[in-house]
């Protein structure tokens, strides 16, 4: 399938169209950015090996059930997905307290959440991404109450999932960040990308806050050895998968 005009360049991927209008093709960038693309980088190797984790892991949740945009992966930076009107929100799920939800409440870094806790953030680089309640979410229409409740749901067994993948990896998942879309027939699916860019992810062989960071943390907090970490990510998620 031969790829023709450039649809959308993001912050770490870039998207073209193909022969087919229900289908388009990603290119997943070495670019890196954080605290809203006011830290810029670069991370060498990041565009094929989040192309790779997240081909994995998208498979590992159509084989749950969980229905995808993901078609196939043509090459190392490159997935084919169904095209979607993306919702204007991010999904975070968290396990453990980290980030902005400890920044914005207090709770310390780490503390083990009684249960996962599903938040929803507007998309919006120019307002922040500032977080939403339920009702803003409604008033500003940016999901439907049923889509609300589907993402809701969604969301936390896509957790369930992921929890016990990474485990498998001797990871833990500490939070992540999930976008939604919405096919030419209406139908909901989990779209995007699923990285150490969007997931915290801490080694269970460290107990040092630093050291056990395998996620764009350690490119936000210039804790070094990004390259490293996220490729140690990549074979612990294709050694453990079939
Ligand atoms: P951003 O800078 O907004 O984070 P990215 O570089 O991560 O952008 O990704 C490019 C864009 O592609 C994002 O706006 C994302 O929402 C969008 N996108 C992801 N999956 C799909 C899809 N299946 N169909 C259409 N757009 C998508
Ligand atoms: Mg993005």
């Amino acid at each position: 399938m031969s790829a023709h005009q450039k649809l959308y360049e993001g912050k770490a991927k870039i998207l073209y169209t193909t022969d087919d209008p229900e289908i388009v093709l990603t290119h997943f960038k070495d670019d890196a950015t954080a605290f809203n693309a006011q830290k810029r980088g670069q991370i060498s190797g990041k565009g094929e090996i989040n192309c790779a984790i997240a081909t994995k892991l998208f498979q590992l949740l159509e084989a749950e059930g969980i229905g995808t945009h993901f078609i196939d992966q043509p090459a190392p930076n490159q997935m084919l997905v169904k095209r979607v009107r993306i919702l204007p929100l991010e999904v975070v799920v968290r396990n453990i307290a980290a980030g902005s939800l400890c920044q914005q409440t207090g709770l310390p870094v780490g503390k083990v959440l009684p249960k996962p806790l599903v938040e929803f953030y507007f998309k919006n680089d120019a307002l922040g991404d500032p977080l939403l309640t339920r009702d803003r979410l409604l008033l500003l229409e940016l999901a439907t109450p049923e889509q609300l409740s589907q993402l809701n749901s969604q969301a936390l067994r896509i957790n369930e999932i992921l929890i016990a993948f990474f485990n498998k990896c001797g990871i833990t998942l500490v939070d992540f960040k999930l976008e939604f879309g919405v096919t030419s027939t209406q139908q909901l699916l989990l779209a995007d990308e699923i990285s150490p860019d969007s997931c915290r992810l801490w080694n269970q062989a460290e107990t040092d806050p630093d050291k056990r960071v395998m996620d764009k943390d350690r490119f936000r907090r210039d804790l070094g050895n990004v390259e490293d970490a996220y490729q140690q990510v990549l074979e612990r998620v294709l050694g453990t998968l079939k």
